[in-house]
């Protein structure tokens, strides 16, 4: 029997194209049946174009689930011959590239945390010199658009052809509404400056929960995204990593289906061009009111402090400090001392509205 017969096989160049482009699978392979079932469950919804799964994976923390490793790709492999969708796989040394080529994997992708390493990414990159795979690259973890330029050239000049962009968000100090901060304007930024390569949003480790999911995935593709990378599971909550973020293969369709798509408007540029700076304008704001909330959270926390010690809530020596520090900061950015003035009394009143609540509640 030839297995390449039962199912629809799309060249890797041809998945390639597709727009937009939709790569989903487990945040790590687990066992083979995971692997296997969520391959099946993928390509039954009919809207999936490669299957992505760790093998290796670099965790924060040194004792939790590190991949299965090589014995996984045969996995892979088989997922393939039984679905016909292409295999993506991280890689973040010169051994990963090789294993990962010599078990046929389709697209390689390098994560975050060593898009942050030029040490690493020139490993990578010189473990691929004289292969033809197309390799995305994820942003660094930090919000540094150089690195990530950095890594597209050190991947380029080995001769990689077919080199795609993942936007994952950015690690940010503190609790916020997302795992990583998205950040959206240095993504349209990085999108701007590399016009031929094709920019993925990875909505699940920007979110890191179910519930924004859409949402965020919306965003992207309002913003011309040339597709999405999703993490999905059999039995999400059991997930060895990433568990809070995964969604099942059928809810990855209900979502897919939700999406409004949209096309690029481009007969006319001086709209687009418009347009293009609104968004931008717009995702600034919405990023500020996201900063603005979580200073205000900050607050929140002086104002128990406060309570407990039993002290103003109004402590003019530091009032005065904050501004004095907004007049130099603004002049040097050039901003007008009447705004700082009213910036910052907007945002303080706001701040002792809140305090007011916690010590008086
Ligand atoms: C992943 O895709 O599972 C992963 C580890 O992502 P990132 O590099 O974005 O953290
Ligand atoms: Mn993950």
């Amino acid at each position: 029997m030839n297995e390449q017969q039962q199912v629809e096989r799309l060249s890797v160049d041809e998945v390639w194209n597709k727009r937009p482009l939709i790569i989903s699978g487990p945040c790590s392979a687990e066992t083979e049946e995971q692997v296997l079932e969520t391959a099946l469950r993928l390509q039954a919804t009919g809207k999936v174009h490669a299957l992505r799964a760790g093998i290796w994976k670099p965790r924060t923390r040194p004792g939790s689930f590190e991949g299965v490793g090589t014995k996984g790709l045969p996995w892979l492999q088989m997922a393939r011959k039984l679905t016909g969708l292409p295999t993506a796989v991280e890689v973040a040394t010169a051994k990963q590239v090789e294993d990962a080529l010599h078990f046929d994997v389709d697209i390689l992708w390098i994560g975050a945390r060593t898009t942050v390493n030029p040490f690493s990414v020139q490993e990578v990159a010189d473990a691929l010199r004289g292969v033809k795979v197309p390799v995305l690259i994820k942003n660094p973890i930090n919000p540094d658009l150089e690195l990530w330029t950095g890594a597209v050239e050190r991947v380029a000049k080995a001769g990689i052809e077919q080199i795609g962009l993942i936007h994952r968000g950015f690690s940010s100090y503190g609790n916020t509404e997302y795992r990583n901060a998205p950040m959206w304007h240095l993504a349209i930024e990085m999108k701007r400056r590399n016009q031929n390569l094709p920019m993925i949003c990875d909505p699940s480790h920007i979110c890191g929960r179910r519930d924004i999911l859409q949402a965020v995935s919306q965003r992207s593709i309002d913003l011309d995204y040339d597709g999405l990378m999703i993490e999905s599971h059999i039995t999400p909550d059991q997930a060895w990593s990433d568990a809070k973020q995964q969604i099942t293969p059928e809810r990855l369709n209900e979502m897919l289906s939700q999406i409004q798509w949209r096309t690029e408007m481009i007969d006319a540029p001086e709209a687009s061009v418009l347009d293009k700076l609104r968004e931008q304008i717009n995702h600034i704001d919405d990023e500020l009111l996201q900063l603005l909330a979580q200073r205000m959270k900050i607050a929140d926390q002086i104002g128990v402090y406060k309570r407990d010690h039993n002290v103003t809530i109004l402590q003019t020596n530091r009032w005065n400090e904050i501004l004095e520090k907004g007049f130099q900061k603004g002049k040097q950015l050039g901003l007008s001392q009447e705004f700082i003035n009213k910036y910052f009394d907007a945002v303080h009143m706001e701040s002792i509205q809140h305090q007011n609540k916690i010590m008086n509640s």
